[in-house]
């Protein structure tokens, strides 16, 4: 193999599919039994501008970049999208004071549609808002994403483009010789001439079998609770809050499925497994909830989670070629990365190709795959009388609260990078997704799913969701 990507996340996915397409023969590895199953799955799915990033930084240049590339991807691969735009609300003088520094951060970082919004027009524009909401900052770039269709979506190309993929693989030990990386598995050994480490929360552990510690994952945690799709109708865009160095604070955002996102918490734990919700980080996101947009929290909670950001000791991403060992850390890539993987890897390869790395195959010609159509505004195969009169599979309702189809079932457990586990049906078709969170429908699903995989449903249901 030409390279070895270790992580299957949104970030080692893009560059395991940023390479294939330049040529390079790739196999790329995750502990996990399905891609996206980290941090990718787990996050607030806002596809930023970068506009509050350091001017300057490599996460400043990487996200700007990195939205303008996976908006055009996102539109090729029929990935959703919610075109909302965010409103920075100021809540006191202090971050009322401010607002005309980020402003100008904006605009140093490209935002040039960024503009101050007075008290009069913030309240015009999200008639929701609790009392006291100053005057804001608009945004108009800052859209609502499908977060898992991205990471599937990169995966399916890659694969496509000849990609080895093999899932539940972790990394124990990386042998570096002259002539290339034995990079240890359970069942054996891969062979590959660079390495490049994408592995998350992990990175720093990685780097350290290599002989580096350049920097130290503490997992900052994030919960986030959806709320019911009822209460799409209290906001038009997403509301964020005035950032501070080390978060972007709680915000209330519209999502792609149609629901409401009220997080997420900053909290700095020591277990890099750790996402469970708490009562007091649930609580507290009610509190601020009650702030924001008091009328949210009367409505019906449909899930909570959590997700961990890799946050090291710096702010900026820490993305570091070691070209005599012929290794690339991709590391710390902390709450952006699902908007800058794109140029990530886009980064990486340069980096490669810098230090002379050439792959054994040609360019290949490659287009996005087409991803089902998850979002709410988009046409759903049980609303698509053509669909389903070529195949009735997509005229049978297999979970109401979230329109999912049989076919689509089926299509996920047979799609290139498939569905081997509950999760991976959620993420693939919004199955389960729903108010009842799979209460009626999770019978049916792990019957399907067992039936088209060859699985057991005792075994399925024992999957995490
Ligand atoms: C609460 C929260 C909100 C966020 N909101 C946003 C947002 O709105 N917009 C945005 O752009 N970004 C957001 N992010 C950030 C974004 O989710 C992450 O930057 C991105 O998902 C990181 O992707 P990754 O591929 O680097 O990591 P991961 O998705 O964690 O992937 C790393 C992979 O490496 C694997 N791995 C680790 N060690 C090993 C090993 N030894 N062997 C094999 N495999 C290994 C893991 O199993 C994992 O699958 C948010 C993050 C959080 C936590």
């Amino acid at each position: 193999m030409d390279v070895a990507v270790v992580g299957a996340g949104v970030v080692g996915c893009s560059v395991a599919r940023h390479l294939a397409l330049a040529g390079a023969s790739v196999v790329l590895l995750d502990r996990a039994t399905d891609v996206g199953n980290g941090t990718s799955k787990a996050n607030t799915a806002i596809l930023h501008t970068g506009f509050d990033t350091e001017p300057g930084s490599l996460e400043s240049a990487l996200v700007g970049r990195g939205r303008r590339l996976l908006a055009d991807y996102a539109a090729a691969a029929g990935i959703a999208v919610e075109p909302t735009g965010a409103l920075l609300v100021a809540w006191d003088d202090e971050q009322e004071a401010a607002l005309p520094a980020l402003l100008a951060k904006a605009i140093a970082n490209g935002c040039d549609d960024a503009s101050l919004v007075g008290a009069d027009e913030v309240r015009s524009r999200e008639r929701h808002l609790g009392p006291g909401a100053r005057s804001g900052l608009a945004v108009p770039g800052e859209w609502a994403i499908d977060p898992w269709s991205v990471t599937l979506a990169f995966a399916t190309e890659a694969v496509g483009a000849g990609v080895l993929l093999r899932l539940g693989a972790p990394v124990t030990g990386v042998d570096v010789g002259a002539e290339g990386h034995q990079v240890q598995v359970p069942t054996g050994s891969v062979r590959a001439r660079w390495l490049v480490n994408a592995a998350g929360l992990g990175a720093d552990l990685l780097d350290e079998l290599l002989g580096y510690r350049d920097f130290v994952v503490t997992p900052r945690r994030g919960q986030l609770i959806v709320f019911d799709k009822l209460a799409r109708r209290l906001l038009t865009g997403i509301l964020l809050p005035v950032p501070t160095a080390r978060t972007k604070g709680v915000l209330v955002s519209p999502t792609t499925w149609g629901n409401v996102l009220l997080g997420p918490t900053a909290e700095d734990l020591e277990d890099r497994t750790d996402t469970a919700t708490t009562a007091e980080g649930i609580g507290r996101l009610l509190a601020d909830g009650q702030r924001i947009l008091p009328d949210l929290v009367e409505e019906e909670v449909t899930a909570t989670y959590a997700g961990l950001r890799a946050a090291t000791e710096y702010r900026d991403y820490q993305i570091r070629l070691h070209a005599d060992q012929r290794y690339v850390t991709v590391g710390g890539i902390r709450s952006t990365g699902l908007t800058s993987s794109m140029a990530v890897a886009e980064h990486v390869a340069g980096l490669l190709a810098g230090a002379g790395a050439t792959w054994s195959g040609p360019p290949v010609d490659s287009v996005p795959p087409v991803m089902p159509p998850l979002g709410e505004s988009q046409m759903r195969p049980l609303r698509d009388p053509a669909l389903i009169a070529a195949d009735p599979a997509y005229g049978t309702a297999l979970c109401h609260c979230e329109q999912v189809s049989r076919g689509e079932v089926r299509d996920a457990c047979h799609a290139p990078v498939p569905a081997t586990d509950l999760g991976g049906v959620r993420r693939r078709t919004r199955a389960m997704n729903g108010r009842c969170q799979g209460f009626y429908c999770a019978a049916e699903v792990v019957a399907l799913t067992a039936a088209e995989t060859g699985s057991d449903p005792a075994e399925l249901t024992r999957t995490p969701r």
